[in-house]
């Protein structure tokens, strides 16, 4: 039997826009070099939505998310465009399964800064949100490195002048989960 070629999963959740889907797939393909499928947008689950915060619980997200992910897919990425929150935190922008499977971002908060947002930095900003959550379901935490995008950001707009780079260490870590996963290889530099 033919294996098929794995991929990252993109789920588009509760008709957040196309084009910012199309961003963090092609973002996701060319930073981890594994291809991605953007499958069709899905309500957000019932049970995520919490009245009393007005806001989405990540955590039924990720469990919906997990019984999306088929079989080849080594990660599924859920993108959004409501207020996430997990219970010990007033929000977030992602919440990821810390080498798990599942993990998911919102645009929520991306473009609500001191200032109107141009559209390129939002773009830039999921992107980067994008990155960092997968990596976290590779078993990355957070790092110290201050230009590495496994450091924590509290502020969105502390990102926009971050590389999209991962430090020496960082990368040493994932490139073990890549070869757990019989990942091919080829994001050293
Ligand atoms: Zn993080
Ligand atoms: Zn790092």
């Amino acid at each position: 039997m033919k294996s098929e070629e794995k991929i990252i999963a993109i789920q588009p959740l509760g008709g957040v826009r196309g084009d910012v889907v199309e961003v963090v797939a092609a973002n996701l393909k060319a930073f981890f070099q594994i291809p991605t499928q953007v499958f069709l947008d899905q309500p957000l689950p019932d049970g995520a939505h919490n009245l009393h915060r007005g806001q989405y619980n990540c955590y039924p997200i990720l469990k919906f998310l997990g019984t999306q992910k088929p079989d080849h897919a080594v990660k599924i990425v859920g993108v959004a465009d409501v207020d996430l929150f997990i219970p010990i935190l007033t929000h977030v922008f992602g919440e990821a399964e810390l080498g798990g499977h599942a993990t998911v971002i919102s645009t929520y908060r991306l473009d609500k800064d001191e200032k109107p947002v141009l559209p390129n930095c939002l773009y830039d900003r999921a992107a980067k949100i994008a990155v960092h959550e997968v990596a976290h379901t590779f078993r990355l935490p957070h790092c110290k490195e201050e230009d590495c995008i496994m450091n924590s950001f509290p502020v969105i707009s502390h990102i926009d002048d971050k590389p999209v780079h991962f430090c020496r260490y960082c990368l040493t870590f994932l490139k073990d989960a890549y070869e757990e996963l019989e990942l091919p290889w080829q994001l050293g530099r």
